[in-house]
């Protein structure tokens, strides 16, 4: 009896130790399953916060017009903005390679390399000759994330082209105007020593030097006087006077004042403008226009030959001529005859007293009245300049001021 007692007993705690087991280890499994859930959530939120962060980045990165470029620590594409894309013209994913094989350029492999060595570089200059030549200031950094560990190469591109082709300009132009400034400057000084030499002497050697000095002095006040034309009207300060002009009355007011000139080269002035020829301008402006072309036509043209000025209607425009039967200009200086300080026969301008800035000075004009110029011109038989000018005034123009 008491074996039996014992015994059921020994069986009732045993079921009762294999339920508690069975219950605790049911109780493990359910904590392992929530604790498992709990970590996928996480990693799944880790995830979609890591994934908004980068498209937030992306977009922040695509809205800059810097390009930025990211490599990782092995020099590979990461990432790069809209801007870079547009800059090399970039149409595939190029994720993964490296600089040479997603844009073939050296120099910013090179660039690469140096960051490396040095973690940072500040105002690099690039540049690039493909379709055209171009020009980028480059900063680049080599950027950590977690402590101690490198995250990759982080490059911004600032473009220069154009500040880089208006240095080219200005320091040109700085070398022109010296040398136009010297060329002058130097006769008199040179005519003033052979005087104090003696020359001062001999009444007809002085009359000559002092002759010189006088031509000399005339030039460097004529190209200063340019200079300045053409840097106000470059700057945009030239406020344009704009009215309705008799084109036929303001050209002929023009032919009138080089009469002297013309009959001293025996040349025939013809104005065949039509009269009542009405067109919105500044006066002034261009009466300059209509001097420098018809100046340069007498000047330019043969001795003895004929200057014409003309119009034609052209819709919402006048098209304009001034044409002479000179030796005209060769076809390869065509296209540079507007440009400041060019000549086709430099010893003939200087002898004419001209500044290489007359026709400059044209284009500016009749440009910031909304119109156009060019030149046509068929050796030996003359050169016909031409511009257009608006009837009414351009909206651009309209407040009277210049661009
Ligand atoms: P410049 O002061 O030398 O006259 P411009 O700018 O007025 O300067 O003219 C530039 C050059 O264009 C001149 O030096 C001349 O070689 C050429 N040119 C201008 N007008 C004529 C013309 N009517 N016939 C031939 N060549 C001309």
């Amino acid at each position: 009896m008491y074996m039996w007692w014992a015994l059921s007993w020994l069986g009732l705690a045993l079921a009762a130790g294999a339920l508690l087991r069975w219950q605790a280890a049911r109780h493990r499994r359910a904590r392992a399953r929530a604790t498992q859930e709990h970590d996928h959530a996480l990693d799944a939120q880790r995830e979609d916060i890591h994934r908004q962060f980068h498209s937030r980045q992306q977009a922040l990165f695509n809205s800059m017009r810097e390009g930025i470029l990211w490599l990782d620590r092995h020099g590979r594409v990461r990432m790069m903005n809209e801007s870079l894309r547009t800059f090399f013209d970039v149409t595939t994913d190029v994720r993964g390679q490296t600089i040479m094989e997603a844009f073939r350029w050296h120099e910013l492999a090179a660039l690469a390399a140096r960051l490396q060595r040095e973690q940072n570089i500040f105002d690099a200059e690039l540049e690039i000759q493909r379709v055209r030549r171009r020009c980028w200031q480059v900063n680049a950094a080599i950027v950590t994330g977690q402590p101690g560990g490198e995250e990759g190469l982080l490059f911004v591109f600032h473009e220069v082209t154009r500040l880089k082709e208006l240095e080219n300009i200005r320091t040109e132009f700085v070398g022109n105007v010296s040398h136009e400034l010297r060329t002058p400057l130097s006769l008199i000084k040179g005519s003033a020593e052979t005087l104090l030499d003696g020359a001062i002497h001999d009444p007809q050697q002085a009359m000559r030097f002092l002759q010189k000095i006088d031509k000399h002095s005339d030039r460097l006040l004529y190209l200063i006087e340019d200079l300045l034309v053409i840097s106000r009207l470059e700057s945009g300060q030239a406020a344009l006077n704009l009215a309705q002009v008799d084109l036929r009355d303001l050209s002929q007011r023009v032919l009138d004042d080089l009469a002297t000139r013309a009959s001293s080269r025996q040349a025939t002035l013809e104005n065949k403008i039509p009269a009542q020829t009405i067109v919105c301008a500044d006066a002034d402006r261009l009466q300059q226009v209509f001097f420098n072309l018809a100046d340069n036509a007498i000047k330019y043209g043969k001795n003895g030959g004929w200057v014409t000025v003309g119009a034609r209607d052209a819709g919402d425009k006048t098209e304009v001529f001034v044409a002479d039967d000179g030796p005209g200009i060769p076809p390869d200086a065509l296209g540079r005859v507007f440009e400041r300080f060019y000549r086709v026969d430099r010893a003939r301008s200087r002898e004419n007293g001209g500044t290489g800035l007359g026709l400059a000075i044209v284009k500016h004009i009749v440009q910031a009245h909304g119109g156009e110029t060019w030149v046509k011109s068929e050796m030996p038989k003359g050169a016909t300049f031409h511009f257009t000018l608006p009837k009414k005034p351009l909206p651009s123009t309209a407040s009277s001021s210049s661009s």
